[in-house]
């Protein structure tokens, strides 16, 4: 039997983090400024609310400004989109994030297609996935990103190696897929139409599961020493009364016996998820400002 090795993704996010606040550093030394992100968070979702006030830490803790604006849920569409506005003008905010979901009566599309493009570090702007698309530079959304970074950081080259992305969401799933095509792989992208699912992942050399089910993914679907990338988040009942635990898509223990590498939930993506937030402002800040930075070396 063998047993995968675990991509330790909070280490991979602490390491990421420290660079990011070295630029930081760096930037305001050259500009006179801090680094600036700005988060906007519209209504009272308890989620939410402890994403954004995470954000707004590791932002500070990494030597940024974090600007964060609390709308009430019954908000106007108009007043945030003029915050919007003023945040694009605002020479002090690099990057800014519209937490979602919004309210039903906001329409997302139409909030997220006022933010600048080049602001837009969540990288869920049209053109932002166009330039994705079309490999021209913009910004990628970051859970995606941060599991290229974890697959590059163990495999090295992941050019032609068969990958299947599980999920086709505008978030994770479409993104994914156009990373990994970058990255010279062969992609299949699978969904809740997809046929014979065990059948399609058997083929992987990379698996990315990004679904939403919880330990959907057996160990049994998987190539012997195929690379697993576990995006699922699910909440399910503890072995004790009234207690939960956070599993992901993948079956982690049968997992573990057949993959050559696997990351765990938590402490797998979760972590890159908001360090690359961080990376992605860090690299609009140098672009906005026209400075010279290798956003390579991050
Ligand atoms: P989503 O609901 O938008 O998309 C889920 C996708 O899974 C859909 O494309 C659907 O076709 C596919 N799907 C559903 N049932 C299926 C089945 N039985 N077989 C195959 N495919 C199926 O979800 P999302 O926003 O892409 O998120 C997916 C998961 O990743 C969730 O658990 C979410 O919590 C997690 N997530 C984690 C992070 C993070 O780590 N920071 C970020 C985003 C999402």
């Amino acid at each position: 039997m063998t047993q995968a090795s675990i991509i330790d993704g909070k280490a991979f996010a602490e390491g990421l983090r420290a660079r990011v606040g070295t630029a930081a550093v760096g930037f305001e030394a050259r500009t006179g400024r801090k680094p600036g992100l700005a988060v906007v968070l519209v209504g009272e979702d308890p989620a939410s609310q402890v994403y954004v006030r995470n954000k707004g830490k590791q932002t500070v803790a990494a030597g940024m400004a974090s600007f964060e604006h609390k709308l009430p849920a019954d908000t106007a569409e108009a007043d945030l989109l003029a915050l919007v506005r003023e945040l694009n003008e605002d020479p002090r905010v690099d990057g800014i994030l519209v937490q979602l979901p919004l309210p039903p009566h906001m329409n997302e599309q139409k909030v997220i297609a006022t933010i600048n493009p080049d602001k837009d570090v969540d990288g869920f702007h049209v053109v932002n996935v166009g330039r994705l698309a079309t490999g021209l530079p913009g910004f990628v959304p970051c859970t995606p990103l941060g599991c290229v970074m974890l697959l590059k950081d163990k495999l090295g080259s992941l050019s032609g190696l068969d990958a299947v992305v599980i999920g086709r969401s505008n978030i994770v799933g479409k993104p994914m897929a156009q990373l990994l095509i970058a990255e010279s792989c062969t992609v299949t992208v699978a969904h809740s139409r997809t046929r014979d699912l065990p059948e399609v992942v058997r083929r992987a050399d990379i698996v990315v599961a990004a679904v939403g089910r919880p330990e959907m993914v057996k160990g049994d679907w998987l190539k012997p020493g195929a690379t697993v990338i576990d995006v699922g988040i699910n909440r399910v009942p503890g072995a004790e009364e009234g207690k939960t635990r956070l599993v992901g898509d993948v079956d982690f223990a049968s997992a573990c016996e057949v993959a050559g590498a696997i990351t765990p939930v938590p402490g797998g993506v979760g972590p890159m998820t908001i360090a690359v937030l961080l990376r992605n402002t860090i690299v609009a800040a140098h672009r906005n400002a026209g400075l010279d930075f290798d956003e390579s070396a991050l």
